[in-house]
């Protein structure tokens, strides 16, 4: 019976790799913004309880960076698919909250370093240039509030903050462009084994999966009423070639066949090597008449075919079967079936030609 594979070989993995990155930073971030509230959260406590050390910390920018932080994470948690924006939010509140720090912190001398972790998350959550510039913008603002007496520092251990950001960045910079390339390498080799997987190695045609697929998606997609045939294609006497010219010249008359049967490829027509030597043509938007014309100039196209194999013209022929979907064959395996069954009783009539489903064939 056809059933629709889980896993398609379309485009769509490459897809959910970059969904899956993506949703793997929103849970970094998260759990970014989880120590960041705990910090803040424990500052503000500390500072409420009048510590010593902690009293030159207003607490109400500290109070609005938890309420905005919790909510960013609660939005993070129930719309995943916001990340882009909410995490971008995050990014600035947490910048912002940096650079506050930096004039209303003086009882915390290291508080520059907490530029390191925002320019680590603005290069994962946006992208290298914004981080460039918030770097930039962090050296500034630090350096303004060295220049204004902000910090107890000389200008060696200054510059030691302004290097080991600006190294911290290049290494971040540097992940990104390796994850940009191993990601853009892991999408061509994706359309390329999404290609093979499709196709048949020996005519390049469909294979049986790819057929199968195409006609599910045909038969759930199109209106019933939108006619619809299926053509099954068998060679005649194909064994007695193998036995008698040897599997390579075997080869070839299938190579051969292929490529007759695929001169009468519409854009919308399915054409796949489904067994051996077995072809199944869907002919989509296309009434048993012409469906019946199609069957006869393949038939011509194959009649027509000599095949060299050594010195000796090897001549073929096929025989058909064409069904059309109706309420007897509505289903991919009622069609294909219908057009089975009359392709073997276009052997029996005597090979090398077309014969129509009946409906008890449906
Ligand atoms: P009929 O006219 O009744 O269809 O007879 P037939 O000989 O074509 O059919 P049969 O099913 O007896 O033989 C099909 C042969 O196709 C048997 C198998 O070895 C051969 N075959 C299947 N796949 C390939 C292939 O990829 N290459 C070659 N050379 N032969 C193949
Ligand atoms: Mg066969
Ligand atoms: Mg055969």
């Amino acid at each position: 019976m056809i059933q629709r594979s889980r896993h398609s070989a379309s485009g769509g993995g490459m897809q959910s790799l970059a969904e899956s990155l993506s949703g793997i930073r929103r849970r970094f971030l998260m759990v970014v913004i989880v120590v960041g509230l705990v910090w803040a959260l424990g500052i503000s406590i500390v500072a409420h309880l009048g510590a010593p050390g902690f009293d030159s910390i207003p607490e109400r920018p500290h109070v609005a960076f938890i309420v905005i932080s919790l909510a960013i994470w609660l939005g993070l948690w129930a719309w995943p698919q916001a990340f882009p924006p909410l995490g971008a939010c995050y990014c600035l509140l947490a910048f912002s909250h940096a650079s506050w720090t930096q004039f209303a912190g003086p009882d915390d001398p290291l508080r520059a370093l907490l530029f390191f972790p925002v320019v680590g998350a603005v290069f994962l959550v946006l992208n290298v240039w914004v981080a460039w510039a918030g770097v930039a913008l962090a050296c500034i603002i630090f350096w303004v509030a060295v220049a204004g007496g902000q910090y107890d520092l000389l200008p060696l251990p200054a510059s030691t903050f302004v290097i080991t950001l600006i190294i911290t960045g290049v290494f971040f910079h540097a992940f990104n462009q390796q994850a940009a390339r191993a990601l853009a390498l892991l999408a061509g080799q994706n359309a390329t084994l999404a290609v093979v997987a499709e196709r048949d190695s020996l005519t390049g045609l469909l294979n049986r999966r790819a057929f199968q697929e195409r006609l599910l998606a045909f038969l759930a997609h199109v209106p019933q009423k939108t006619p619809l045939c299926a053509l099954f294609i068998d060679v005649d006497d194909f064994k007695a070639i193998n036995d008698r010219y040897g599997h390579a010249a075997g080869d070839a008359v299938l190579v051969a066949v292929a490529g007759a049967l695929a001169t009468e490829v519409r854009e919308s027509d399915i054409l796949a090597r489904i067994g051996g030597e077995e072809f199944a043509f869907l002919l989509p938007a296309t009434s048993l008449p012409d469906a019946l014309q199609a069957a006869d100039r393949l038939l011509h196209a194959v009649r027509g075919l000599t095949v060299e194999s050594g010195n000796q013209l090897l001549a073929v022929t096929v025989s058909v079967g064409v069904a059309e979907r109706g309420p007897e064959c509505a289903t991919a395996d009622a069609l294909l079936q219908a057009a089975d069954a009359a392709m073997y009783r276009a052997k029996r009539a005597g090979r090398n030609c077309v014969v129509v489903a009946c409906e008890a064939e449906g």
